[in-house]
């Protein structure tokens, strides 16, 4: 394999469009992590293609980021939305329309790096056509997900196997957090090559403006007592325990507690009916004059809203990582997480916010209430949780480390397989590339 002094590098994220609307069903820390390491990448020196499936007619084929950075949506199936667990049986089509695009390209991929487990079956079948180095990111494993719903839906076998495989044949996994480290280890293979990089933010972004300032932009007095939830409505986000959490606070009756429950939803489909489910709860427990739903956040204002907020609270029932954590960390706000993955790993309890056992809304009630009722504290827990972010979480730290991942796995790949022809690999013949 040619090592070359600047990468013609593919990030594949089949169901996560690195150019997408962030905070709306199926779009979330996936995405976000795929444009942003490849633009912090592209700016290393990297030229980065980020490939994922077209899923609207009017999306433009090539959305191009910055010079050595560029979305590319292939057409795999219907261009229209397709949930993740109906995805699979198109991959082969997906192989097919990659390899048509990097044989128009100059040079092809030394080296894939692949998110979820649909792209890491994308990227094993590209690795057996032509010589490449595979790195994966899982997002999330089948194996902690199947144990926290209860329709397990028919797609499950594979994915399972899928996951196994990729954790035993690709060059490496990159782990988030050692909690998915150790996961991956105990419940998909204990072969294999891992690494653990963690996820990152954008430490520029995400802390630019202080509490005061931000709440002038929005529009919230400052006595007011803000809790705020940012990410997707799906059930496994627990938002239900934080709305159950406020309704049993001390500051119950306070005419300043104000709860805002942040993320898009589109009517209809899943995001849309967890949604409906909320309200009704907020409805429910009396909770609707002090209950606001923003609708999704854009990136460019999430910043005030994480800023402006005296805690924000991350009430999953798991994480592989979780961003919207050191999102608010890096803002200087506290964060009421659940003992759980990842944020376990972030969150330090007592020093940078509080960790509680999750669906425990007692106990979720019982950590907001210290961290509202003590403003002193709720500073110097922010001041840290910022120091936590720009020392471990910064995008321009995770990218350097994964260029240097790429780097050391593209030299080995160099000592170990011979020079290829130049050509890029023939496209595949349909039964090649068939499930
Ligand atoms: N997000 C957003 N707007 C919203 C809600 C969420 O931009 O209205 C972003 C949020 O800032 C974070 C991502 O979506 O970067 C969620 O990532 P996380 O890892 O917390 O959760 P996931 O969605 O991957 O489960």
């Amino acid at each position: 394999m040619l090592v070359t002094q600047k990468h013609r590098i593919a990030l594949i994220s089949v169901d996560g469009d690195p150019a997408a609307e962030i905070g709306q069903e199926e779009a979330g820390g996936q995405n976000v992590y795929v444009r942003q390491i490849g633009e912090f990448l592209a700016d290393l020196g990297w030229q980065v293609d980020m490939f994922t499936r077209r899923s609207h007619p009017d999306q433009a084929e090539i959305v191009q980021h910055r010079d050595n950075c560029r979305t590319i949506r292939l057409k795999t199936g219907p261009a229209k939305f397709m949930g993740r667990d109906d995805l699979f049986d198109l991959l082969p089509e997906f192989v097919q329309e990659f390899q048509a695009f990097q044989q128009k390209q100059a040079q092809p991929y030394s080296l894939i790096h692949t998110h979820y487990w649909l792209s890491s079956w994308v990227g094993m079948k590209l690795k057996k056509l032509q010589p490449l180095v595979q790195v994966h990111t899982y997002h999330s494993l089948g194996a902690i997900k199947y144990r926290t719903i209860d329709d397990i839906p028919p797609i499950a076998t594979k994915r399972l196997a899928v996951e196994k495989t990729c954790l035993e044949t690709v060059d490496c996994v990159v782990a988030t957090s050692p909690q998915e480290q150790e996961h991956m280890r105990s419940l998909v293979s204990t072969k294999g090559h891992i690494e653990m990089i963690p996820c990152g933010t954008d430490i520029q972004r995400f802390g630019s403006v202080d509490q005061a300032t931000a709440r002038k932009l929005l529009g919230i007095p400052p006595e007011t007592k803000l809790v705020l939830y940012v990410g997707r409505f799906d059930k496994r986000k627990g938002i239900e325990t934080l709305v159950r959490a406020i309704a049993q606070s001390e500051l119950r009756g306070d005419a300043n507690l104000k709860l805002m429950i942040g993320g898009g939803s589109s009517p209809g489909r899943s995001d849309g009916i967890e949604r409906d489910r909320i309200e009704s709860i907020v409805r429910e427990l009396g909770l609707s004059d002090i209950t606001e739903f923003p609708g999704r956040l854009d990136q460019s204002v999430l910043p005030n809203y994480y800023a402006a907020a005296d805690v924000v609270v991350v009430p999953s029932h798991y994480e592989p990582f979780g961003l919207v954590p050191i999102e608010a960390m890096a803002c200087r706000t506290p964060v009421v997480a659940s003992n759980v993955g990842g944020l376990q790993f972030t969150v330090v309890s007592e020093v940078t916010g509080l960790l509680v056992p999750p669906k425990d809304d007692a106990a979720f009630a019982k950590a907001i209430d210290r961290i509202l009722s003590n403003p002193t504290w709720r500073n110097e827990l922010g001041q840290t949780a910022r120091q936590r972010v720009e020392i471990g979480f910064s995008w321009s730290s995770v990218a350097a480390r994964l260029g240097q991942l790429y780097t050391t796995l593209l030299h080995q790949a160099a000592a170990t397989v011979p020079v290829p022809t130049p050509a890029v690999a023939a496209t595949p013949k349909k039964e090649q590339v068939a499930a």
